[in-house]
C-alpha cells in the first residue's frame, strides 16, 4: 500500500482523468489515484525527485532517466523540486498520505500550477487545476482536525 511518488506526481494525482502515455501506465496511475482518493485509506508516501511507482509502468522510462522527449528529464526533475519545495517536503522522506493532502489543499492554489507545472503538456487540459480546486473545496467544506506532520525515515 505504501507508495513512492515523485514531487510533481503529488499534484498529477488530483487531475488524473484516465489519460496517460500507454494502457499500462494508465492502469498504474489509476490504481495509485484510487488509493490516494480513498478517504478510508491512509499510508506512507516516500516523496522523491526520481523515478517513482508511476514511472515504473511508463513507456518513457529509460534506464537512468525520463526519455519523454528532449530535455524531459531536466523538466520533470525541475517540477519535482519545485513541488516538494512548495509543500515543504523532502526527497527520500516518508509522509502520511493524509498529511500530504492537507498540505496540498492548504498551500497550492490552482494558478500555482502555472509556475509549478510550467511547460507540462497536460496543464492546458485544465483538469489539473480543477483537481486542485476540488481538493481545496473538500478541505474547506469538510475540515478535519489537523495532526502534526508525521514523517518516518525508510
Ligand atoms: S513521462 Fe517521465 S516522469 Fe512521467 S511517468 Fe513517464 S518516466 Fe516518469
Amino acid at each position: 500500500m505504501d507508495k513512492v511518488l515523485r514531487g510533481h506526481h503529488l499534484l498529477c494525482v488530483h487531475g488524473f482523468r484516465g489519460m496517460g502515455y500507454s494502457p499500462a501506465f494508465i492502469e498504474k496511475m489509476a490504481s495509485i489515484v484510487k488509493d490516494i482518493r480513498d478517504e478510508k485509506k491512509d499510508f506512507f508516501i516516500t516523496t522523491v525527485e526520481a523515478f517513482d511507482d508511476a514511472c515504473m509502468a511508463c513507456p518513457h522510462k529509460g534506464a537512468a532517466e525520463c526519455e519523454a522527449g528532449e530535455g524531459a528529464n531536466e523538466h520533470v526533475l525541475g517540477m519535482d523540486a519545485k513541488v516538494l519545495r512548495h509543500l515543504g517536503l523532502q526527497h527520500g522522506q516518508q509522509y502520511l498520505k493524509s498529511d500530504i493532502l492537507k498540505l496540498t489543499a492548504e498551500k497550492v492554489v490552482p494558478d500555482d500550477l502555472d509556475t509549478l507545472c510550467a511547460n507540462c503538456s497536460w496543464l492546458s487540459y485544465g483538469v489539473c487545476k480543477e483537481g486542485i480546486a476540488n481538493l481545496r473545496k473538500k478541505d474547506i467544506d469538510e475540515p478535519k482536525k489537523k495532526p502534526a506532520l508525521q514523517t518516518s525515515k525508510k
